[in-house]
């Protein structure tokens, strides 16, 4: 099938991108287009059919990587220019990339298209909510930040309304004492994950502080969890992978909470729950490992 018939804009700068979206919004549906890796083939199945489509990769001023204490990373910036940036100082994010799809994906894909997309089995809005990301939207009404827990609000469902426009997501850069770690299970290499699991860890000397994981491909949106009660102590000290069992056991009340979406025809709720407790536990520890080593 191919996509039905749409008009096509690209303008460069943000007011006019906004300006774009309200004329075409007046009479019909305007879309964002960015890296298009999830919205052609939408359009091409027919399962969205906007009359407009706004390309904002053109848009100088969101092509930009702004490294500060933060990192922003404008909505144009490609997947893959961050994967291979050498000093973002965001090891989560860093982590994460080159788990979505394939490089050629990557290449195409925005990072903030991604976001914009809240496919629940993805990497970056859990990465996102898991670092405290914040969102700047802009819009008919100006421009607001949101931060990611506002952000999502469902399975391809955000905060953004029709005519706005997300322009940049600002990262934390790590800080002395966190631990990052990242894993999941797909079915083939570049498949959406069955689950994945952020970990975030902070330490102070040998005792762990602060413990959270997130998880996708669990819920209707990405999903986090502060687990520094049941696993704060087995942590801390010099934990070793073989004592990853424990943490798992530890993790059963956390993958409970985590895990609400029923099974589908790729895997049981429990199989889902047992991988979040899994990799949930064995990143936990490579986590606290980086941290106290100092090397996030
Ligand atoms: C074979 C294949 C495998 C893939 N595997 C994975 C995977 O494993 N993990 C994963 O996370 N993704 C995967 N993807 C999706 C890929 O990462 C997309 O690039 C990404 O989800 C969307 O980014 P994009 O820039 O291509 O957005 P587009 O396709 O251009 O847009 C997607 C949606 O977001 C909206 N949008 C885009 N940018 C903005 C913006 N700045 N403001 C407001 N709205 C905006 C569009 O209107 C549209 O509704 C895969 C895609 C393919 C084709």
């Amino acid at each position: 099938m191919k996509a039905a018939p749409f008009a096509y804009v690209r303008p460069t700068t943000p007011q006019d991108v906004v300006a774009e979206l309200a004329a075409a919004q007046a009479h019909g549906e305007a879309k964002v287009i960015a890296g298009g890796q999830s919205l052609v083939p939408v359009l091409a199945m027919r399962l969205g059919r906007p009359t407009t489509l706004v390309d904002i990769t053109r848009v100088e001023r969101w092509q930009q990587i702004e490294t500060a204490d933060h990192v922003r990373i404008g909505a144009a910036v490609r997947q893959r220019t961050v994967e291979r940036h050498r000093d973002l100082g965001v090891p989560l994010l860093s982590r994460a990339l080159p788990w979505i799809g394939h490089r050629e994906i990557r290449s195409r894909g925005t990072v903030c298209g991604s976001l914009a997309h809240a496919d629940p089995a993805s990497e970056l809005p859990a990465v996102a909510l898991t670092l405290g990301a914040r969102f700047g939207v802009n819009g008919p009404k100006g421009t607001k930040e949101l931060t990611a827990a506002e952000f999502f609000r469902g399975a391809m469902t955000t905060a953004l309304e029709p005519g706005e426009v997300l322009e940049y997501v600002d990262f934390p850069r790590a800080r002395p004492g966190q631990g990052f770690g990242f894993a999941e299970t797909a079915r083939r290499h570049g498949d959406f994950a069955l689950v994945g699991i952020t970990a975030m860890v902070e330490t102070d000397g040998d005792r762990v502080r602060r413990a959270r994981i997130g998880a996708f491909g669990v819920a209707d949106r990405p999903q986090l969890i502060d687990v520094t009660d049941a696993v704060g102590e087995l942590l801390s000290g010099e934990v070793q992978r073989a004592d990853a069992g424990r943490v798992t056991d530890a993790l059963a009340e956390a993958a409970d909470a985590l895990v609400t979406t029923g099974g589908d025809k790729h895997a049981s709720a429990a199989y889902r729950r047992r991988l979040v407790r899994v990799l949930g536990g064995r990143e936990l520890i490579s986590a606290t490992q980086r941290s106290m080593r100092r090397n996030h």
